[in-house]
């Protein structure tokens, strides 16, 4: 593998200054204000917009205050003796995001669901802690070039920056889609590997740039179906199998879990050096996800159905993307709708193995679609084989190409 690309990386390694930005999970958290202040930072009182404060009557427990119809509700969080957090007394949560996930799904017995969080530092806030932490990067030294694709949040540029071609994702200007596209960049301060695409920096402004390591050779999905089997080889096959293996391997480590790991979220590099990329989604371990949409065909089931996300839903993500590595880019379960797809694997039901893929790695996707998740491989295990496949290939060939 060429480390001419992360040659260049490397050097950001050495900035001095340059700390994990951990973005704080309670944004709408005021402690210790008075309800009159609260109703004074929740102006003009529009339905749904709230925060949450220190009880001042109750030490200790909290009050959650809703807005609806010009006037704001106080709500008392009671923390029980289990340190368990209540307001109906019938749903418990661990914690105040979590409370804050429920009764944004659904009011609930609430006045309104929770719509707009009114946060302590407004949106500028978390710009600044990127700044302290020495990801700032003065916009006036990027150079902004065509649009190579677009996002959930907006376009992705290329550009450059010190000379050296990068990507620009650029958001549209927007309070809360800046905070959880902000997220991302925030998850992506916390990891650093040759198989994961690397943050180089964020820009703030009014639209916020995040600048990422170029990847020429764009998506997966769209370099495998443009390129086909006549351009693609097994070795090319199996290489990308282990790239992106071994970006899922550190990110088990780290018990980061990505929950969207898919063809069209890997990009590949001028040196054909798969890259998993799109943490949009990557939540510390165990988690419970709030989006509603979800990529069916690509999650595992009791992802689908319980919410419940782990390492290992990703493994099983993860056979689905082999599959498609080995189809060439082609839609998984071919005929099977994406709403019966999940009663299809439970009936016990696999998809078939691409055109001329090796029985050995469709025995690799297998292994991952196993439905209870602690049957199916780490991913430390699933690299060492595919490791292996690739040993064992690479000796066929040139055993076939001394005999010819
Ligand atoms: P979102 O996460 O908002 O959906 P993506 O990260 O998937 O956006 O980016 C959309 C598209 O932009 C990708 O499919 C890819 O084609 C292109 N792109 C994104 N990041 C890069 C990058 N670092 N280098 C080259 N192209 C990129």
């Amino acid at each position: 593998m060429s480390r001419h690309g992360n040659d260049w990386v490397t050097r950001w390694d050495e900035t001095p200054h340059r700390d994990a930005v951990k973005l704080d999970d309670k944004p709408w958290f005021h402690g210790k204000i008075t309800r009159e202040e609260a109703e004074q930072l929740l102006e003009p009182w529009v339905t749904g917009s709230f925060l949450v404060r220190e009880s001042t009557h109750y030490p200790g427990d909290y009050t959650l205050c809703v807005c609806t119809d010009n006037r704001v509700e106080h709500y008392r969080v009671i923390k029980d003796h289990q340190r368990k957090l209540t307001i109906d007394e019938e749903v418990f949560f661990d914690s105040l995001p979590e409370l804050v996930a429920h009764y944004t799904e659904d009011a609930d017995g609430l006045v309104s669901r929770l719509i707009t969080p009114v946060n302590k530092a407004g949106g500028d806030g978390y710009s600044k802690q990127f700044e302290k932490a020495g990801w700032s990067i003065d916009r006036k030294l990027i150079t902004s070039g065509r649009v190579i694709g677009r996002g959930n949040f907006g376009e992705v540029r290329k550009g450059t920056y010190m000379g050296k071609d990068v990507a620009i994702k650029v958001t549209k200007d927007d309070k809360i889609q800046a905070q959880s596209f902000l997220s991302e960049a925030s998850i992506m301060t916390q990891l650093r590997h040759d198989n994961l695409v690397q943050l180089i920096g964020v820009s703030p402004g009014t639209s916020i740039w995040i600048v990422l390591e170029f990847m020429s050779k764009g998506n997966l999905l769209d370099y495998l179906r443009s390129r086909g089997r006549t351009v693609i080889r097994q070795l090319d096959q199996i290489n990308f199998s282990l790239h992106i293996a071994c970006g899922m391997n550190y990110l088990e480590e780290r018990k980061f879990v990505h929950r969207d790991l898919a063809a069209r979220n890997i990009l590949v590099s001028e040196e054909d050096v798969a890259k998993v990329s799109d943490f949009g989604l990557a939540q510390h371990d165990r988690e419970k996800a709030e989006k509603s949409k979800i990529p069916v065909k690509w999650t595992a089931p009791e992802a689908v159905r319980k919410k419940t996300y782990s390492t290992k839903s990703d493994v099983w993500s993860y056979g689905i993307l082999l599959w498609e590595l080995y189809s060439f880019g082609r839609v998984p379960y071919p005929r099977v709708p994406a709403d019966d797809v999940i009663k299809f694997v439970e009936d016990g039901n696999r998809m078939q193995p691409p055109d001329d893929c090796p029985d050995t790695v469709y025995d690799v996707m297998n292994r991952c679609w196993k439905l209870q998740p602690e049957k199916r491989p780490t991913f430390r295990q699933i690299e060492s084989r595919v490791m292996e496949l690739r040993r064992l290939l690479k000796e066929e060939q040139r055993g076939m190409e001394s005999a010819s």
